[in-house]
């Protein structure tokens, strides 16, 4: 059994421990046991600590019938006492961010009977599972009263009540077990079961913000951020913000009703587009000069229908094919070819292998897409016979 410094206080960040064991693990690593540790080892949707340990990286810990592991970068020596160092910054973040999700699950259970089936936490947010569904009012709600605890700057205290008194107790994530059960408790905010390290009290939450909510598994799966994580997005979203305003000419708050206004504008132009596109198109068909022999036609930005209308129209234009194009030599081209006098249903084949692609069709008219250029495709239909 190794002694959990993490648990007499989170605070320590250094720690002087003996070597119990080292064992060499996985690619190069090693695995070491200590008399003690102030290193969180990974358990309850938390990742375990980082740091350093002897001059050693600490790259996991993990915990395994009450003795915990530290998987380590280099050899340490058994008997040894050497100093262990947390990597600070990520620990409190996690403590600040772990403890937020205690009062915003105490919230949700104390007042909608919702309990938090899922608790994960990576380096970018935490999520929280219900058991329930939630509106945007609701999650407000929580919100709002998550960050006024963190304002009146309440204590976290933890206790270990013996059998008896567990008994008695109403608090979140009952256990089975009835001994050595770690109580978090915010007084008259939440009393909840937990193992991990937590501030010691809610004003260094500093900021609690649910930033997502989707509906998961007959509840809602919430993604939460608070502290520095909070206040780094909070600076993120506020440049983000700024930008588009100064984009837009307008004020940030009136960024949104802006960036509506531009999207209709598109919208509007679009369909403009649309029918200016149809009348030029009217009159390049009308334009289409009498061929003896086969017409062959680029029309940037077409889709199959125009196409297909080219070459309705140039086909009674021509003695041979008509072969109409949209795209680009990068990417491609779609085509419609259409024949009054050629076959070309028993042609689509030959047509598409020469110019790198695929299609079919009737003796009418083929269409399909090829991966030729527009150089080889000109050469190639004005050749086709
Ligand atoms: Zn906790």
């Amino acid at each position: 059994m190794t002694q959990l410094l993490y648990n007499e206080s989170a605070y320590q960040k250094e720690f002087a421990a003996v070597v119990l064991s080292c064992i060499p693990g996985e690619n190069g690593t090693f695995d070491v046991t200590l008399d003690k540790t102030a290193f969180f080892p990974e358990q309850g949707g938390q990742y375990a600590d980082r740091g350093v340990l002897g001059g050693a990286d600490v790259l996991d810990v993990q915990m395994k019938n009450g003795t915990v592991i530290h998987t380590v970068s280099a050899p340490l020596t058994p008997g040894k006492t050497v100093t262990g160092n947390i990597e600070w910054d990520t620990r409190y973040d996690r403590m600040q961010n772990h403890t937020g999700e205690h009062i915003l699950s105490g919230f949700l259970h104390a007042e909608y009977g919702y309990e938090n089936v899922g608790f994960h936490m990576n380096d970018d947010f935490l999520t929280l599972d219900t058991t329930g569904e939630l509106t945007w009012e609701q999650l407000s709600a929580a919100e709002d009263y998550a960050n006024r605890i963190v304002r009146e700057n309440f204590p976290i205290v933890v206790s270990y009540p013996d059998a008896a008194e567990l008994e008695m107790l109403d608090y979140r994530s009952k256990l089975e077990l009835s001994e050595d059960v770690r109580i978090v408790t915010i007084p008259g905010v939440d009393v909840c079961a937990c193992c991990a390290p937590h501030v010691a009290y809610t004003g260094e939450i500093g900021l609690v913000k649910i930033v997502d909510a989707i509906r998961y598994k007959g509840g809602m799966r919430l993604t939460v951020l608070c502290g520095e994580r909070a206040r780094r997005d909070y600076v993120t979203k506020h440049a983000v913000l700024s930008d588009i305003a100064v984009t837009l000419c307008t004020k940030p708050e009136e960024a949104a009703a802006g960036v509506a206004r531009l999207q209709n504008q598109i919208y509007t132009l679009k369909g403009e587009l649309a029918a200016v596109r149809r009348e030029l198109l009217s009159y390049k068909i009308a334009a289409l000069p009498e061929t003896d022999g086969n017409l062959c036609i680029f029309e940037e930005g077409a889709d199959n229908s125009t196409l297909r209308s080219i070459v309705n129209a140039g086909t009674e234009k021509c003695t041979g094919i008509c072969a109409a194009f949209s795209g680009n030599d990068t990417d491609g081209y779609l085509f419609v070819i259409g024949a009054k006098n050629v076959p070309l249903r028993a042609r689509a084949k030959e047509i598409t292998t020469a110019l790198g692609g695929r299609g079919g069709g009737s003796d009418a008219m083929i269409s399909g897409s090829v991966r030729a250029s527009a150089e080889t495709i000109r050469a190639y239909i004005a050749g086709f016979c």
